[in-house]
């Protein structure tokens, strides 16, 4: 049983100033897992206070002193990494394979990026008569989610620090644990008192708190489209930047000359990874109409393929992340039966010989774009497969989304798959796979509006200042 149930403020763990605890549960057992507090408006104040001295000095601390720091955290992360894992796994429930692999590595890329790209970033630039100075933006309070926590973490955190910002923290409910261990990660490696700061509670309260907080400047988000939308509301009254990285429809479209079988089951095992709790998924698989006999044999067989059970044994999916979303995806299965959508893998309920935790199974459909299933971010392991005629129908399903976080492109030509990933209207195109920390991340349309991941990320956490007349005219 895990007990944490203090606050990270001011460079040392306290007790909340109101005592009030909850629950958390391992959604692969429905069993208590540990105990945290949930923070009042009172421990805002205090965190957001300690920050706001502490951006005294942090926002003058040079170059040199931010490059020894991220080093120093990098280090301590790398030692306490299969820790951090582990931790992912009882909370959120991803195999151990996954959470002591890539959810761990995500973390761990963004503060070596941040590290990288701050050792050649320009603070400064002469332009004319003028001077142009990127100067922190301050106070940032950043609000995250539970389904790649320290990808979501650590990608806030790590440019926040190098650009000379300080913060508050508010990690998930459902998944605390992780983030209360980086908290004693970033103690360790030496980050100043006040620069960082960690309070853990509801989002209604502490979400809210920070969203309203006149000393905040700014809020990055990463989560649902409705908090979102709560979020820039509540920051509205202090004219606060908001960064936010929201949901996603995002589509796979296999290309005529692709290996369709490959692809196919490719994509699908993607879709499943995670428990399908991934912003980015290709919940959508666009294929040539007329090759959907081959593109249903190869999905069906990926996703019957995909072993699901304990994340602490040997499978590839684990359960979804609480009793809440298992429910919200069940009835998204439900729906896409009800609006005539084929069914060729998995269903309603858990998986076969399971009866206790939040597993559903790996569930696809044929369907058409119109279809619920195909237009609401599920946030679970269900793949909507869509025929389409040509290439410029594939591309106008595509586009036909409120959402436009990510896309997926496979073809042997890369010429043509180049042509599509420019039509398609996402913030991010993976084009026959491929992965880089430094490509900058997030959405356009309802999938929010910000970057982060790499130089793009740091540009969320600075102010632009001009000096005019800082060079005389010529
Ligand atoms: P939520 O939006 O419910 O929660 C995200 C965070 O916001 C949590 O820490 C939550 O706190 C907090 N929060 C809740 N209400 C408020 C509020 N009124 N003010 C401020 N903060 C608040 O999302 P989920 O955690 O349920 O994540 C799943 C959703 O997020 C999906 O729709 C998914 O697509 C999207 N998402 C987008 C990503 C992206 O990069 N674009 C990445 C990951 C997820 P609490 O702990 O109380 O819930």
């Amino acid at each position: 049983m895990r007990n944490y149930t203090q606050f990270y403020i001011d460079g040392a763990f306290v007790d909340p100033i109101t005592p009030k605890t909850a629950e958390v549960i391992n959604p692969a057992t429905e069993a208590v897992s540990g105990t945290i507090s949930l923070g009042s408006e009172a421990d805002v104040d205090k965190a957001v206070a300690a920050a706001r001295r502490a951006f005294a000095s942090w926002s003058v601390s040079t170059v040199a002193e931010r490059i020894d720091l991220l080093g120093a955290i990098l280090a301590e992360y790398e030692r306490r990494e299969r820790e951090l894992g582990e931790a992912v796994t009882e909370e959120m429930g991803a195999p151990l394979s996954l959470g002591c692999g890539f959810h761990t590595l995500l973390g761990k890329g963004h503060i070596g990026t941040a590290l990288e790209v701050l050792k050649t970033y320009k603070f400064e630039e002469e332009r004319g008569v003028t001077m142009i100075r990127k100067e922190p933006i301050g106070v940032c309070g950043l609000i995250t989610p539970w389904n790649w926590p320290m990808n979501q973490t650590c990608v806030k955190i790590a440019p926040a620090l190098a650009t000379g910002c300080t913060m508050i923290l508010k990690p998930p409910q459902l998944a605390p644990y992780s983030a209360q261990i980086l908290a004693e990660i970033l103690h360790t490696a030496g980050v100043p008192a006040g620069v960082f700061n960690m309070i853990q509670g509801a989002g209604s309260v502490i979400g809210a708190a920070l969203s309203r907080h006149k000393d905040v400047d700014m809020i990055s988000f990463t989560g649902s489209e409705p908090v979102g939308v709560q979020i820039q509301k509540d920051a509205a009254d202090t004219v606060k930047r908001v960064g936010l990285e929201l949901g996603g429809k995002s589509a796979w479209i296999v290309l005529d000359d692709a290996s369709m079988a490959a692809n196919v089951a490719g994509a699908t095992g993607g879709m499943m990874g995670n428990s399908g709790q991934t912003c980015s998924a290709g919940s959508r698989l666009l294929v040539p109409a007329a090759r959907m006999e081959e593109a249903i044999a190869a999905a069906a067989g990926a996703a019957n393929g995909v072993t699901v059970g304990d994340p602490t044994g040997n499978f590839a999916m684990g359960p979804v992340v609480s009793k809440s979303q298992y429910n919200i995806i069940q009835d998204y299965i439900t729906k896409g039966i009800d609006e005539g959508a084929t069914l060729i893998a998995g269903g309603p309920g858990r998986p076969e010989g399971i009866d206790k935790g939040w597993f559903v199974r790996p569930t696809v459909f044929v369907g058409n774009n119109d279809m619920v299933i195909a237009r609401e971010e599920i946030f679970g392991p269900v793949l909507v497969m869509i025929g389409y005629d040509d290439l410029d129908h594939a591309v106008e399903i595509a586009n036909d989304s409120d959402f436009g976080l990510g896309g997926y492109v496979s073809g042997e030509d890369l010429t043509v798959a180049r042509d599509v990933s420019k039509r398609m209207r996402t913030g991010a195109i993976w084009v026959n796979g491929g992965f880089d920390f430094n490509a900058p991340f997030g959405g356009y349309k309802r999938s929010g509006n910000g970057r982060e991941w790499g130089v793009e990320g740091f540009a969320e956490y600075v102010e632009t200042k001009a000096i005019v007349g800082w060079n005389a005219a010529g």
